[in-house]
């Protein structure tokens, strides 16, 4: 392997470091950050992904707390403990989690969501302002999450060719955005590549930076790597391992062992991208907070 290691869990770390320092100078003015996940139903891996953010913000030293419903729960009840969540000063971020109960609209949900506190930037108002560069709203915390990567880690956005893969509206989309804006950790030529791209690897092989966001296990191979390539692998997906208990392990979409070869750096899956994304939602509630105490002391 040639490539250098991106080492998601340590940038992650010194993140939460910075966001409990932050949530201690809150306290100093008697605000306490506090995070409340909503998670409707039983599905296991949300189960799993909830606890994570709810031991994280506890562990930042922020309020944090999870409402777990029932898979019955209605969508006008789900509504009304939004609202209820909306109206409450104690209560500086909500996260409803996804993917909710098919009886239940999830873009009506975001959109009751008061923007102040969506800090998992999927409500509209934030998307809108992430697209024309306005920074007092919340980013999506994948995207964000792989821009302190790039910035943390030296790599140079200004001039390079950032080829996106995967056009989700979490992760592909405000990709793209991010790394457009004229700033620290943008300024790229931006490709963004889907189902229908016609040649994948032409565009892939073109990349400085190529930032892989697809849910297809280890699609992106080596042969479609520039040499001295940025390769940042956003998937989290399994594949059959007959050395692990469960039978499977977790694999990104890129092909770990071909691309090191090639890449000048890259992160793993797991230890990559995953990490950073609770840490930006824990950096994201921690300025929802501090925006409150500006806006009273105005
Ligand atoms: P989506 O399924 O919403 O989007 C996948 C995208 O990949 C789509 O735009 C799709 O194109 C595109 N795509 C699918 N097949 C191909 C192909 N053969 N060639 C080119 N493009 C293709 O996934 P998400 O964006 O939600 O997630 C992507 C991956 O990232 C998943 O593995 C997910 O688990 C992971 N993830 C990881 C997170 C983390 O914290 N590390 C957080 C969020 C996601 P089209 O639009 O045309 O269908």
């Amino acid at each position: 392997m040639r490539a250098e290691l991106i080492d998601g869990k340590a940038i992650a770390e010194a993140i939460r470091l910075e966001v409990a320092a932050d949530v201690a100078a809150l306290a100093g003015r008697g605000v306490v950050p506090g995070l409340t996940v909503v998670l409707v139903g039983d599905d296991a891996a949300s189960a799993t992904y909830v606890g994570a953010k709810e031991k994280a913000s506890k562990a930042a030293g922020m309020r944090g707390e999870t409402l777990r419903l029932p898979a019955s729960t209605t969508q006008a009840e789900l509504l009304a403990l939004v609202e209820r969540l909306n109206a409450d000063a104690g209560v500086h971020g909500i996260l409803v989690q996804m993917p909710l109960p098919p009886h239940i609209d999830p873009d009506t949900v975001i959109r009751h969501i008061r923007p102040e506190k969506d800090v998992d930037g999927f409500h509209p108002v934030n998307v809108g302002k992430l697209l024309i560069g306005h920074t007092d709203g919340f980013v999506s915390c994948t995207p964000a999450g792989v821009i302190e990567l790039l910035i943390r880690s030296g790599v140079e956005t200004r001039g390079a060719e950032a080829v996106i893969v995967g056009r989700s509206n979490i992760v592909g989309k405000p990709m793209a955005a991010l790394l457009v804006q004229g700033r620290a950790g943008g300024d790229a030529t931006v490709t963004v590549c889907h189902s229908r791209t016609r040649d994948l690897a032409v565009h892939t092989k073109r990349a400085d930076i190529l930032i892989a966001a697809i849910g297809r296990a280890e699609m992106i191979t080596g042969d479609m790597i520039k040499p001295g390539a940025v390769v940042i692998d956003v998937g989290m997906n399994t594949k059959p391992d007959a050395s692990k208990i469960k039978g499977t392990r977790l694999c990104g979409d890129v092909h770990f062992e071909s691309a090191a070869e090639v890449a000048s750096k890259i992160t793993p899956v797991p230890g990559g991208v995953g990490p950073m994304t609770i840490a930006m939602l824990l950096r994201n509630t921690v300025r929802a907070a501090e925006r409150t105490v500006l806006v009273t002391a105005r």
